[in-house]
């Protein structure tokens, strides 16, 4: 049988034949993931984009990733953080825009405690009752994620950015715990929250066996979402001098991932308009169905730098909304309000 058909047939391969089909350079193979995943995506989800405001809530971090760019050992790194208040701002401003989910993503910053952040999600939840909340903050406990969940949180972000803990190790300092990042998402999953893991692309080390395993990862834990990008490099950061993954990898890796999780909610990112032209766009050809628009404060979003030359003007703002629904509309789909839930 056709690798192709097989994935959809099976929703996973075996290890050797992700790899076959990731380093395949036959055209018409490609061209045919690519047409199985948008035929699968409009079965699920017709020609719908859901979008979320992306609130960019602090680029304070006391993690340390060489990838990025808000690291704490960045000190070019012109750091904020937004109040209730602002957040709150942000989301008046995106309500009548037509967003009814709200991201809130941050570094890992010590100052929005629990209560802090119950306070900042009820009190959203409380003016805004008809959108979804998403958290995007990092690890913390399981005691902490249950209370962010209670508080009214419906889902959360944590990308496992690497399945392989030789790999992870090279991406992060040692006191990061490879195991503990898994252990989050076993926890997040199992208190209820519609759960995001994802990856980088082409992140520094990476081999395609890697990303062989990240595709297997995904297929048994089998999220509600998946983050994926092209890794960009920052000029800040230990890995300066590395090159950008490929767009096109990126995008066949959606495919991939639209055939083993029919119904998930992948977005088509920011880095990968970032590093493109047209980017954005290629991912929802490719199965994508989701994209986040900047709705941070404008003052603050050249500082929440995680890589270099990264989208927040134009249609990544959210505040141009026209011109986002205008390119999306020129490419057969549509943007909608809606809370944009995971179908099951
Ligand atoms: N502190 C949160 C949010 C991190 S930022 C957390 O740990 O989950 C969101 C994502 O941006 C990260 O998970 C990472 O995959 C991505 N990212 C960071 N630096 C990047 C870079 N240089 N290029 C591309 N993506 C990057």
């Amino acid at each position: 049988m056709h690798l192709v058909d097989k994935l959809e047939k099976n929703g996973i391969l075996e290890k050797n034949e992700f790899i076959e089909l990731l380093a395949c350079e036959d055209a018409e193979t490609i061209r045919y993931l690519k047409e199985r995943a948008v035929k699968v995506r409009k079965e699920k989800y017709g020609e719908d984009v859901y979008i979320r405001g992306l609130i960019e809530i602090s680029n304070f971090c006391k993690n340390d990733c060489f990838y990025c760019g808000i690291r704490k050992s960045n000190e070019k790194c012109d750091r904020y953080r937004l109040n209730k208040d602002e957040i709150l701002h942000c989301c008046r401003i995106g309500y009548p825009l037509g967003f009814r989910t709200f991201v809130l993503q941050g570094g890992e910053d010590n100052h929005y405690s629990d209560n802090v952040l119950c306070d900042i999600i009820k009190t959203i939840k409380t003016e805004f009752p008809d959108c979804a909340v998403t958290l995007s903050l990092g690890e913390r406990t399981k005691e902490s994620y249950q209370k962010l969940f209670d508080a009214g949180a419906d889902r959360y972000l944590l990308r496992h950015e690497t399945a392989n803990e030789k790999h992870y190790s090279k991406l992060h300092p040692q006191k990061m715990s490879y195991k503990n990042r898994f252990e989050c998402l076993e926890n997040l999953k199992s208190i209820g929250f519609q759960t995001g893991c994802g990856l980088m692309v082409g992140s520094p080390y990476q081999t395609i066996e890697n990303i062989a395993e990240d595709l297997i990862y995904i297929a048994e834990f089998k999220p509600h979402m998946v983050g994926v990008g092209p890794f960009i490099p920052h000029s800040d950061t230990p890995f300066r001098n590395e090159s950008a993954g490929s767009v096109e990898l990126t995008c066949r890796i959606l495919s991939i991932i639209r055939l083993m999780l029919p119904n998930v909610l992948l977005p088509s990112t920011t880095a990968l308009g970032s590093l493109e032209e047209g980017g954005r766009e290629k991912g929802i050809l490719c199965g994508a169905n989701v994209v986040m628009p900047n709705l941070s404060p404008e003052n603050v979003r050249d500082k929440y730098a995680l890589y270099n030359n990264k989208l927040s003007s134009g249609a990544e703002a959210a505040e141009s909304l026209e011109l986002l629904k205008k390119s999306i509309n020129n490419i057969g789909y549509k943007i909608v309000t809606s809370r944009g839930d995971v179908k099951i």
